[in-house]
């Protein structure tokens, strides 16, 4: 027993973590010199200048136990970062992602979790045992000598100079870059601090939005009964929809209603869900949400505005986000799945028949928020609607694709089962009605050789932004207003984005306008203008789409759908 003692104090020795500790918490800088397409010198100053600080750090005091007990957050960075990169490829921890792990119930993320085993076995292997060896330095009061910590102090300043100086060289060589984004973990700190003062505003929003109005008018005359009802998918890709060309038939429904309009090149300006349905549920898009999320108020309070009985249905869990903000400003709101754990998205089909009996002769404007394709795909559809078989796997393996597609194709079958449920029950009120649809992003399945899965990735794909857009209108509507009709017929091939255009779109139809519209992105319009491909970034900011993080692939397949025209490379 006292020979396995020595043999133990002779391996972990207080010098040996000291030198080995700097050499682990560098690992993501290393991975994202090889993920990041940064110019050199950011990716050369990236490891030289924080491996330099962190000898100075580790080399700091003599108690290397505590020390690197110390350093507990910088290892769960390090750890979140490899996780991220093992499922993103690519990318720092973004602003939004803390968002998400924050505002995400908790059901999605041991969804999720139970994906990552490996990558978060992996992190556990390489951040445990030092934390483990501290502790057992702290107990056994083991401490470096003075000695000992000569030579990792001269490399670590060493290091830190030289790392200061290419700091430099960057800051000369790119200027207006904003370099420190690229320095990890300071990069990924200021996004924490962002991700806190985000949450904050958010808190806020009561008090910042309060003062706000649309102040709509009506364009046409109208004292006749109309029901509008706008439908939010969720990570549903038009590349699936056979509506788009997809050799499955998943949309056969649609495919077969007269009167539908599906417009093929549309694209989101978010990849994430809390900041693309707040645009599609009010008049903000990528080029003034950041400036103005928190002092807008939804769609549902022009519809007020305009004597309409507005409800807002959701199949998603509240979490205090601005989607619930918005939804909670309509008359009626309800999240089903609160009252249940389980509700398949046709279990909204009650509430919108109830909601359309109680005003019989009322104006309504309804939103349903559906969870559409969120993985995990399988749970999203009954066992009757498992069209495309096997769709039981699962694990987020590239291994099992095709029975992730399978599982994918069905909840896309399923949506076009509900969206067809939805136009009979509208239709069945004969009077002017329109049913839009759209999602609120797209989705990754291990499409190409990138390995990419998910969605709200740091940087989006095309798959991720390439999303359906659907109109319907009644047999009614088509005779009272078949100008606007024929309009959205005659656009139906214009590139579209869905942030811009869902609201301007829907007040169009319904015949309301307010001063925040731009009517050149109503897709009922005569006057329909092309948008411009932006992206709202991590920072909020609007980025050409091109310098979103888009790569050649993603390119190649906007190219494919005919959606580059208005792309500039
Ligand atoms: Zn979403």
């Amino acid at each position: 027993m006292k020979h396995f003692n020595d043999i133990i104090k002779h391996i972990f020795q207080p010098a040996a973590l000291l030198w080995v500790f700097p050499l682990l918490l560098i690992i993501p800088n290393v991975a994202l010199a090889v993920t990041e397409s940064d110019p050199i010198l950011f990716k050369i100053t990236d490891i030289i200048l924080p491996l330099g600080v962190y000898y100075l750090q580790t080399s700091i005091t003599l108690n290397i136990g505590l020390t690197v007990a110390c350093c507990l957050p910088l290892m769960i960075l390090a750890a979140f970062q490899i996780v991220l990169l093992y499922l993103y490829g690519e990318s720092i921890i973004a602003i939004d992602m803390f968002l998400n792990v924050a505002t995400t119930n908790v059901g999605e993320v041991s969804e999720l979790l139970g994906n990552l085993i490996f990558a978060i076995v992996t992190v556990i292997v390489i951040y445990l045992p030092p934390i483990i060896w501290a502790i057992w330095l702290m107990l056994s009061r083991r401490r470096l000598s003075s000695r000992q910590l000569f030579r990792p102090r001269r490399l670590g300043l060493t290091a830190a100079l030289v790392g200061l100086i290419l700091l430099g060289c960057c800051f000369a060589a790119y200027p207006g870059a904003a370099v420190m984004r690229h320095i990890f973990p300071v990069n990924v700190c200021s996004n924490l601090v962002s991700a806190v003062k985000r949450t904050a505003d958010t808190r806020g929003y009561k008090d910042s939005s309060a003062d706000f109005s649309y102040r709509p008018t009506a364009t046409r005359e109208s004292a006749e009964r109309e029901i509008y009802v706008f439908v939010i998918g969720e990570t549903s890709r038009a590349d699936n929809w056979q509506l788009d060309g997809y050799e499955r038939p998943t949309t056969p429904h649609l495919a077969a209603e007269k009167n539908l309009i599906f417009y093929p090149k549309t694209l989101s300006e978010s990849n994430t869900t809390h900041k693309s349905v707040p645009m599609l549920m009010s008049y903000l898009d990528a080029s003034n949400f950041g400036d103005s999320i928190c002092a807008a108020k939804s769609i549902f309070a022009l519809f007020n505005d305009m004597g309409f009985h507005t409800a807002c249905f959701s199949n998603h869990s509240p979490n205090h986000s601005f989607i619930d903000f918005f939804g909670g400003q309509a008359d009626t709101s309800a999240f089903i799945k609160s009252q249940s754990a389980t509700k398949f998205d046709s279990d909204l089909i009650g509430p919108l028949s109830d909601f359309i009996e109680a005003y019989p002769e009322g104006r309504l404007f309804i939103v349903l928020h559906t969870y559409g394709s969120h993985f995990n795909y399988r749970e999203r559809y009954p066992d009757s609607h498992s069209l495309f078989k096997p769709d039981n796997a699962t694990d987020a393996d590239r291994g099992n694709r095709q029975q992730l597609i399978n599982a994918y194709d069905n909840t896309i079958a399923y949506t076009d089962c509900l969206l067809d449920s939805i136009i009979r029950r509208v239709g069945r009120e004969h009077c002017n009605a329109a049913v839009v649809y759209t999602s609120d992003h797209g989705e990754d399945i291990f499409d190409d050789s990138r390995g990419r899965f998910l969605h709200a990735s740091p940087t989006p794909t095309y798959y991720q932004v390439h999303v359906p857009f659907v109109i319907w209108t009644s047999d009614e509507y088509g005779e009272n207003y078949p100008e606007t009709v024929r309009h959205a017929a005659a656009n139906r091939d214009k590139n579209v984005s869905s942030s811009k255009s869902a609201f301007n779109t829907i007040i169009d139809l319904a015949g309301l306008t307010t001063e925040y519209a731009d009517p050149r992105y109503s897709l009922a319009g005569e006057d329909y203008r092309e948008p411009e491909r932006i992206y709202l970034n991590d920072y909020n900011e609007a980025v050409e789409l091109v310098k979103s993080g888009f790569k050649e692939a993603d390119v190649v397949n906007c190219q494919k759908h005919n959606i580059l025209s208005l792309i500039h490379i």
